[in-house]
C-alpha cells in the first residue's frame, strides 16, 4: 500500500488548532491523556479476549514509556487492542466524541477560554500537540494482518502507510517541540519528570506503567566492599505507578495509619489528619470518597490564592485535582478524593449532567461530614474542640453563607465561649442551663471573655445570674442575626437596644427619674452634639456609672466589620449613652448641674469618653480628654483653680 495523505476533518482541525496554539499552562496533562487511552485500549482487549477465542488470553499487560533525549522523543506503547487501518482514520482523524463539536461551538457564547476547556475536560489524543511538533502512531489490531503508521505535524493533514510491527498494540511517539522563551519542553525528556507526572496523574491506573531507567550503583570488590569512584550503570524496567488504589481495597482492611500516610503523601501535609471519612455510596449515583480534615488550618486558607476542591477520579483516571464543585465554600479546608464510575472525562457526557451529579455528590458529602462532626462532638469532645479552634470560624461562616440555607444543619455543632462557663458550650447546653425566668439567649460582643465580663452592660445580667455568649469573631454577629433564634428562644444583644430584664418596679423608678432629670439629660445631649444619638438613664447598669449601647439593628461590631469591607462605608450604628441613675457619679453631676449648669459640658465629655474607653472604641481627642480630666481632678482636690469656668463653687 502506498503512503496515503489525508485531510483532517474540519472539526478536528479546530480542536487541533486549539491545542497547537494553546497557552494552557498545564501542558503536562498530555501524558495523562495518552496513558489513559492506552489503559482503555488494554481494557478493550482484555474484555474481548474473554469472549473471543481467536484472541490470546493473558494477564501480561503493560504500558511502557521510553525516553530518547538525543532525538527529543517519548514513546508510549501499550499491548492493548490497537487499531485497524479504518479505525486509525476514523478514531484519530476525526472527533469521535459527538459532544465535542457542539461544545466548541458554544464556547464563544460561554466566554470560556481555551485554558478552561482543556483544564476541565479530557481532550484526549490531540493534547499531544500541545508539546509535540510531530506525532507518530504505529498500531496493530489483532483483527488485521497489517500494522499501520500514522504521522502528522498537526497541521491540515496526516499520512498513513503500512508498518512492520507484528505485535498487537499501539506505540505513540512524540517529537517534542523546541524550547521557547517561556516554554521548556526539554523537561519532559527527564525521567524523573516523567516519573513524577505518572505518580501525579496516573498512579492508580490498574496496568503497570513501566520505564527503562538507568540505575547507578557503586561497584563492589570481591569482599563486597564499595570501591571508591567506580560505578556500574544498569538499565532497569521500573514500574512507576502504585496500581492498587487505596479506595479499591476493602475499607475495613485499611488502617488509620495507612490512611494517614496516604493523606500526607497526597496532600503534602506533615501532620496526620484529624478526621478520616470514608464513604461508599451506591444507588442513583455511585461513588466512593475519602475525605480528610487537616489537624491544622493551612496558612493560606483565607487568602484569595487558596483553592478548595477534591481530587476527582472517573474510574481509575485522575480527572481533576481540585474539583471545587464538590466542596461548599465553608468546608474549603477539607482534602480528599471522589471516585465515581458515573462520571466521565469524556466531553460527550453533557457538562450539565455532569454538574448535576457533582451537585448531588456534594450535598451527600456535606451531610456526611457534618454528621461525623456531630458524632465527634458528642463522643470525643476534646477532638471536636481542637477541630473547632482551627476551623470553627468556617462553620460559623457556613451558617451565614447562602442566606442561612445551612443553618439547621449546622446550628448544633457551633461552640461558644460564655461568661460563666470555663469550657466551650453548644447552644443546646446553654439553653438547658438557663434559669427558669430567662426568656432569651444573651450575647455580647467583645474582643475577649474577660473584657465582656468586665463590661458595664453585664451588670444586670450578673445580678440575674444569666450567662452570656461571648462573640469575639467578626462573623459572629452576622451569624447570630441569620440564626435569629434557637429552640424558640430569640437571641438578644446585651450591648444593644432595651434589655428589658429589670423588675417592673425598678423600671418605673427610672422612668420617674428620667422625667425629673429631663433638662440635665438634654444638656448632656446638647454638649455632645452629633457624637451620640440619645442620652438616657439606664435600666441595665447597677454597678457601673455609664455605658454606650447601640440601637436595635446595626451594632457597633457590625459597623466596624462592614466599614472594613471595601465599598459602602457609610453605615453607622445608633449610639446611645446610658447613665446609671443609682451611681454616685450621677448624683454628683446632678449637683453640679444645679449649681453651675454651664460646666456640664466638660462633665458630659468625660462621661462620654469614659464610655467609649470601656467599649474599646477610640477617643476622638485624647489630649483634650486628658486635659479636662486634670482640670476636674484639680478642682475636686480643691487646689484653687481660679482660671477655671467653675468659679461659683469657690
Ligand atoms: P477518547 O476520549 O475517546 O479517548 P481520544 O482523542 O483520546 O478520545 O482518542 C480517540 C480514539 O482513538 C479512542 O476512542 C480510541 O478508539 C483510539 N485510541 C487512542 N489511543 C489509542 C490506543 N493507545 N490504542 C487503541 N486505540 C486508541
Amino acid at each position: 500500500m502506498a503512503k496515503e495523505i489525508k485531510q483532517f476533518q474540519t472539526e478536528s482541525k479546530k480542536l487541533l488548532n486549539l491545542m497547537i496554539n494553546s497557552i494552557y499552562t498545564n501542558k503536562e496533562i498530555f501524558l495523562r491523556e495518552l496513558i489513559s487511552n492506552a489503559s482503555d485500549a488494554i481494557d478493550k482487549y482484555h474484555l474481548l479476549s474473554l469472549t473471543d477465542d481467536s484472541l490470546e488470553k493473558t494477564n501480561d499487560y503493560e504500558i511502557h514509556l521510553e525516553l530518547d533525549k538525543k532525538k527529543r522523543k517519548l514513546i508510549i506503547s501499550d499491548n492493548g487492542i490497537g487499531m485497524t487501518h479504518d479505525e486509525l482514520i476514523s478514531n484519530i482523524g476525526t472527533i469521535a466524541k459527538s459532544g465535542t463539536l457542539e461544545f466548541l461551538k458554544n464556547q464563544k457564547d460561554r466566554d470560556m477560554k481555551d485554558a478552561d476547556l482543556i483544564g476541565q475536560f479530557g481532550v484526549g489524543f490531540y493534547s499531544a500537540f500541545m508539546v509535540a511538533k510531530k506525532v507518530q502512531v504505529i498500531t496493530k489490531s489483532p483483527f488485521s494482518d497489517t500494522a499501520y503508521r500514522w504521522v502528522s505535524a498537526g497541521e491540515d493533514e496526516f499520512t498513513i502507510e503500512e508498518s512492520k510491527r507484528t505485535e498487537r498494540g499501539t506505540e505513540i511517539t512524540l517529537f517534542f517541540r523546541k524550547d521557547e522563551e517561556d516554554e521548556n519542553y526539554s523537561d519532559f525528556l527527564e525521567d524523573y519528570k516523567i516519573q513524577s507526572l505518572v505518580k501525579k496523574y496516573s498512579d492508580y491506573v490498574k496496568y503497570p506503567i513501566t520505564m527503562d531507567r538507568e540505575k547507578t550503583t557503586q561497584r563492589l570488590d570481591d569482599e563486597g566492599n564499595k570501591i571508591e569512584n567506580e560505578y556500574d550503570t544498569e538499565i532497569e524496567n521500573e514500574t512507576l505507578n502504585q496500581m492498587v488504589p487505596i479506595w479499591k481495597r476493602n475499607k475495613t482492611e485499611v488502617t488509620d495509619n495507612e490512611l494517614n500516610d496516604f493523606y500526607k503523601a497526597q496532600y503534602y501535609d506533615y501532620n496526620d489528619p484529624s478526621f478520616r471519612i470514608w464513604t461508599n455510596v451506591e444507588g442513583m449515583i455511585t461513588y466512593k470518597s475519602i475525605i480528610f480534615i487537616p489537624s491544622k488550618a493551612p496558612q493560606n486558607l483565607y487568602s484569595d490564592k487558596y483553592e478548595k476542591g477534591l481530587q476527582l477520579y472517573a474510574k481509575d483516571v485522575f480527572v481533576m485535582d481540585k474539583c471545587k464543585e464538590l466542596v461548599p465554600d465553608y468546608l474549603r479546608f477539607i482534602k480528599g478524593l471522589v471516585v465515581s464510575p458515573d462520571l466521565n472525562l469524556n466531553i460527550s457526557r453533557e457538562i450539565l449532567q455532569k454538574n448535576r451529579q457533582l451537585e448531588k455528590i456534594q450535598k451527600n458529602l456535606e451531610k456526611k461530614i457534618v454528621n461525623e462532626l456531630e458524632k465527634t462532638l458528642k463522643n470525643e469532645r476534646e477532638t471536636y474542640v481542637a477541630f473547632w479552634k482551627e476551623f470553627g470560624v468556617n462553620i460559623k461562616y457556613g451558617i451565614y453563607e447562602n442566606f442561612g440555607m445551612n443553618k439547621d444543619l449546622l446550628k448544633d455543632i457551633i461552640l461558644f465561649q460564655t461568661v460563666k462557663e470555663d469550657s466551650l458550650v453548644t447552644l443546646k447546653e446553654y439553653v438547658e442551663k438557663m434559669p427558669k425566668d430567662q426568656k432569651e439567649i444573651y450575647f455580647g460582643s467583645a474582643p475577649s471573655k474577660a473584657s465582656l465580663k468586665a463590661s458595664p452592660q453585664m451588670d444586670v445580667l450578673k445580678k440575674k445570674d444569666y450567662d452570656v455568649l461571648v462573640l469575639a469573631d467578626d462573623v459572629d454577629e452576622f451569624m447570630i442575626s441569620i440564626l435569629a433564634e434557637y429552640d424558640s428562644k430569640k437571641f438578644k444583644s446585651i450591648n444593644q437596644g432595651d434589655l428589658d430584664i429589670q423588675d417592673d418596679s425598678v423600671k418605673e423608678e427610672i422612668k420617674t427619674l428620667e422625667t425629673e432629670n429631663k433638662d440635665l439629660l438634654a444638656a448632656i445631649k446638647t454638649a455632645l452634639g452629633s457624637e451620640v444619638d440619645e442620652v438616657k438613664l439606664s435600666t441595665r447598669l447597677t454597678e457601673s456609672p455609664v455605658c454606650l449601647v447601640s440601637g436595635e439593628g446595626l451594632s457597633f461590631e457590625m459597623e466596624k466589620v462592614i466599614n472594613q469591607m471595601p465599598g459602602d462605608k457609610d453605615m453607622k450604628a445608633k449610639k446611645i449613652l446610658e447613665i446609671n441613675p443609682q451611681h454616685d457619679l450621677f448624683k454628683a453631676i446632678e449637683r453640679i448641674y444645679t449649681n453651675s449648669p454651664e460646666s456640664i459640658e466638660d462633665y458630659a465629655n468625660l462621661l462620654y469618653n469614659q464610655a467609649l474607653l470601656i467599649e474599646g472604641l477610640a477617643i476622638k481627642d485624647p489630649v483634650e480628654f486628658s486635659n479636662k480630666m486634670v482640670k476636674i481632678l484639680i478642682k475636686a482636690a480643691n487646689i484653687g483653680d481660679t482660671n477655671g469656668t467653675d468659679t461659683k463653687e469657690d
